[in-house]
């Protein structure tokens, strides 16, 4: 994580942006220490810039067989409760600290945004996944997460 004075400068910076939709389009998350991926800011303590990624274009991605909660990828998911949701946050924050903060780069986190991007379950929107009220740019970053449908798997 970083200062709040250097989020809200990164915000300014890519508020002005063409690759800037509410959210960075390469897939950067600003809370995180990584550089800009077109060098437009520095990463935290020397710890470089984020890989230049393509931008997702949005065509339909291979669907996957088997949600992580035993989901049905084929069956309709009732969409959660803010308490739900709650809930299942504290879960993946404390899953994702006990597997020491595992986090998803290069073409394995662009993959899953690209799915998202494109979800085939119509659950994308404004940057979230309407079922689990995720962040897709953040969920996407935590090696211990999945898509609720099964689109896409955890990683190791
Ligand atoms: S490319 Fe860099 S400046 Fe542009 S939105 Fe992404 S992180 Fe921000
Ligand atoms: S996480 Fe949500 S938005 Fe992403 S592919 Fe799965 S259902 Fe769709």
């Amino acid at each position: 994580m970083i200062e709040r004075a250097v989020f809200y400068a990164r915000l300014e910076t890519c508020k002005a942006c063409e690759f800037w939709r509410g959210a960075c389009l390469k897939g950067h998350v600003l809370q995180g220490t990584l550089g800009c991926p077109v060098k437009k800011f520095e990463g935290i303590q020397g710890v470089g810039y984020m890989d230049d990624l393509p931008v997702p274009t949005p065509e339909l991605p291979a669907v996957g067989s088997q949600g992580c909660c035993g989901a049905n990828p084929d069956g309709e998911l009732v969409p959660l409760t803010w308490g739900e949701v709650w809930r299942h946050l504290m879960a993946s924050m404390s899953q994702w600290q006990k597997e020491g903060f595992p986090v998803v780069n290069g073409a394995p986190y662009v993959e899953r945004i690209h799915i998202c991007r494109s979800c085939p379950k119509g659950q994308y929107q404004w940057f979230q996944c309407k079922h689990c009220r995720c962040i897709v740019y953040s969920k996407a970053k935590l090696a211990t997460e999945d898509c609720p449908y099964g689109l896409w798997p955890k990683l190791p």
